[in-house]
């Protein structure tokens, strides 16, 4: 049994000021939650403010990127050893923003993750297709990329504490969301070439998120499906209603 993951992406919003009224009510709201990982990723500047805030409590840190090198001249990056002094545990890697925006490659996601591992915390992998990838049928042949790429040269061992998120860039606030059926059709395939990279059973124990406009009202349905553990959200991780009311139908 996969325990649920929900993580709150908080891109580039708030102030601390607003960052920190949004982490106090969570942790509020959520104190009582068990059965369920919870992660919230506020921007660099928030993060130490908010490590203080949900130390101790059943909420975790995650940021939103992290480059590969220990150290060195690489202006506007963070390293790992920087994000862990502040109590990080999670790292989002490769999403969508990041590729279509920054230029972010296969290539620099497997570094990216690769650091992340080995500096002991937890990647979340974003994989997913365009709008036009969807419509020229190519859905799996990027998924498979992305994955292939991602995980080059990773061993099972090291591999297996990934955390993945398929994330159909068409439905990343948009208010679009992939059908149930939709995602799990893509979910159950990630499952399958993660069984053919790694092997069944650690195929079968990695957890793996949807994200693409996950709101109240869906994320039932969407973690309802057998190869679905969990979400990515962006948009409605903003709110402490919206968020706290996903986390708690995650766990029914
Ligand atoms: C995201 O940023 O990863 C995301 C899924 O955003 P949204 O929930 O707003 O679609």
């Amino acid at each position: 049994m996969r325990r649920p993951i929900i993580a709150g992406n908080w891109k580039m919003y708030k102030t601390i000021a607003d960052a920190l009224e949004l982490a106090n009510g969570l942790k509020r709201e959520l104190y009582a939650i068990k059965g369920v990982d919870i992660v919230i990723a506020p921007g660099f500047t928030l993060l130490d403010e908010i490590s203080d805030v949900i130390s101790g409590s059943n909420i975790n840190l995650g940021a939103q990127n992290a480059h590969w090198e220990a150290e060195g001249a690489f202006t506007g990056e963070a390293s790992v050893a920087q994000l862990k002094e502040l109590d990080v545990k999670y790292i989002i890697i490769g999403h969508s923003e990041r590729r279509q925006f920054f230029g972010e490659t296969n290539e620099g996601v497997n570094k990216r993750i690769k650091a992340v591992l080995s500096g002991g915390l937890i990647p979340i992998m974003c994989v997913g297709e365009n709008l036009s990838q969807r419509e020229k049928g190519n859905t799996f042949s990027v998924v498979q990329d992305h994955l292939r790429g991602g995980l080059e040269g990773i061993e099972k061992e090291e591999a297996k504490d990934i955390i993945f998120a398929y994330e159909p860039v068409w439905a990343i606030g948009t208010g679009k969301t992939a059908t149930p059926a939709e995602a799990q059709e893509v979910h159950g395939f990630i499952r399958k070439k993660l069984a053919e990279i790694y092997d069944n059973d650690t195929a079968q124990s990695m957890r793996i998120q949807y994200g693409g406009s996950v709101k109240p009202d869906n994320i039932e349905d969407l973690i309802k499906q057998e190869d679905i553990d969990g979400a990515l959200v962006g948009g409605a991780s903003l709110k402490v209603d919206s968020f706290s009311e996903i986390v708690k139908k995650s766990v029914g």
